[in-house]
């Protein structure tokens, strides 16, 4: 039987690692830390199984607020000035691809091809491997002050709508109903009905990884550092402790997967968009339904482990230390979405965390074979999305693995796109 190994034990790698099992691989994953802790950026996230993410971060008119981005070390996107030499070729292939709405058009098909049916391929991931309370489909809510405020976000609705996604508009009075707890001056939403949420993306992933295991999957815990191959054909993944053996190898090591990239042929423009998280722990009040307030561009959503608010978007690469105050933000904007909670929340009974969104410039992820060998094959910078995606990224592995068909168009994720 043919042998594959999964690089990354994130939630891409997590469905990864399975789909190869069906496909009838003996899968060995690759991963340094514990899956599904606070190393990844399927930990931190904001939960969304957002069938409605299809619009890419960068859209026309961005590069207007460039100077903002650069003088606000606080707004919700911010790039340090120390970092700005390192960042500048991939921002300006960020802003580039969002120049002209026909683009972000195009990038909204391909995401969606990744995200759709994304909350009912979840809810059978986790009850497959015993989960299935962590994936919940009540929908997702996008809360405005006005609906002025809805109508000037024309674009991003236009290409869900072009797109297929479907969505209620929901006035005040409804609103209200709803959402009793949620502050006043929020007097307009728009329910995206198919979105659903995941109540602990680590202990999700932790989970499909033990179903691995227990369907027999090996887990080397070490880092991959590159490939040994033969004319063209992989021998084995080079890791910290010596060499795995595998005939094909799957990289999705999240924001880390550059070097390993690079190794297999292919100097990619992979970036981190830093985000962090705030968890109340003992919240009594907040959303019925997870939303995402348009003057905040975050999310709030129950979890297990409290009431969490997950967001904003920092470029200062892999190595800087995290800003806290960028926590405290998104706390503050919790607090006053949801005036029933504390004004002051103890220390004990709050956690902030940072992680890294891997990040390609045009928004979408790089799944495909490596220049340098065709057994190896990308899987990595998901971006916002990642968490949504991985189910169907994974069946673009599954496919490659198999020798078949892709099951839909995968020629938008190729790597090739920056040759
Ligand atoms: C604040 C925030 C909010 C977000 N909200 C959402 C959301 O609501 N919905 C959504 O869909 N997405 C969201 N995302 C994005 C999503 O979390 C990521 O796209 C996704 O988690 C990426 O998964 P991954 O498996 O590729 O990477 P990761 O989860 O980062 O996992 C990578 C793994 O690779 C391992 N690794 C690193 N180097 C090596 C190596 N050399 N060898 C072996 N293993 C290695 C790491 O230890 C890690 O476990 C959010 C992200 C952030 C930061």
């Amino acid at each position: 039987m043919m042998r594959v190994a999964i690089i990354g034990g994130g939630i891409v790698g997590a469905c990864a690692a399975l789909a190869a099992q069906r496909a009838g691989f003996i899968v060995t994953l690759i991963e340094p830390e514990t899956p599904g802790g606070e190393q990844a950026a399927s930990y931190g996230n904001g939960c969304w199984l957002s069938p409605s993410s299809v619009v890419p971060p960068a859209v026309p008119g961005l590069w207007k607020k460039l100077p903002k981005f650069l003088s606000d070390p606080l707004g919700p996107l911010a790039i340090r000035w120390s970092y700005l030499p390192k960042a500048a070729p991939w921002l300006v292939r960020y802003l580039l691809s969002g120049w002209t709405e026909a683009r972000v058009m195009r990038t909204g098909h391909a995401l969606r091809a990744l995200v759709r049916n994304a909350p009912e391929l979840h809810a059978a991931l986790a009850e497959e491997a015993g989960v299935g309370h962590l994936i919940e489909r009540r929908g997702l809510l996008y809360i405005y002050p006005t609906r002025a405020d809805f109508e000037a976000e024309a674009l991003a609705w236009r290409v869900r709508r072009e797109t297929g996604v479907k969505w209620l508009e929901i006035g005040e009075d409804e609103l209200r109903q709803r959402e009793p707890d949620l502050d006043r001056r929020y007097r307009f939403a728009v329910l995206v009905e198919e979105g659903g949420h995941c109540r602990n993306p680590g202990a999700y992933v932790a989970a499909l990884i033990g179903q691995a295991e227990a369907q027999g999957m090996k887990r080397v815990r070490t880092r991959a550092t590159g490939f040994t191959i033969e004319a063209g054909r992989l021998k084995a993944v080079r890791t910290d402790q010596g060499e795995v053996a595998a005939d094909r190898a799957v990289i999705c090591a999240g924001a880390y997967s550059r070097a390993l990239a690079r190794a297999v042929g292919d100097n990619l423009p992979l970036e981190t968009e830093r985000g962090y998280h705030a968890v109340i722990t003992d919240a009594q009040v907040g959303p019925r339904t997870p939303m995402m307030p348009s003057d905040g561009k975050m999310s709030l959503t129950w979890t297990e482990t409290g009431l969490r608010v997950a967001g904003q978007v920092e470029i200062a690469g892999l190595a800087a230390a995290p800003n806290w105050k960028r926590a405290e933000i998104l706390r503050d904007h919790l607090l006053r979405c949801f005036p029933g909670l504390p004004r002051e929340v103890p220390t004990d009974k709050i956690r902030f965390w940072m992680g890294h969104r891997p990040s390609m410039p045009d928004g979408l992820p790089c799944i495909g074979p490596a220049s340098g060998s065709s057994d190896v094959f990308h899987c990595f910078g998901h971006g916002h999305v990642g968490l949504v995606a991985a189910p169907r990224s994974a069946e673009l592995v599954a496919a490659w693995l198999s020798g078949a068909a892709a099951p839909f168009l995968a020629q938008p994720y190729s790597a090739a796109r920056f040759g």
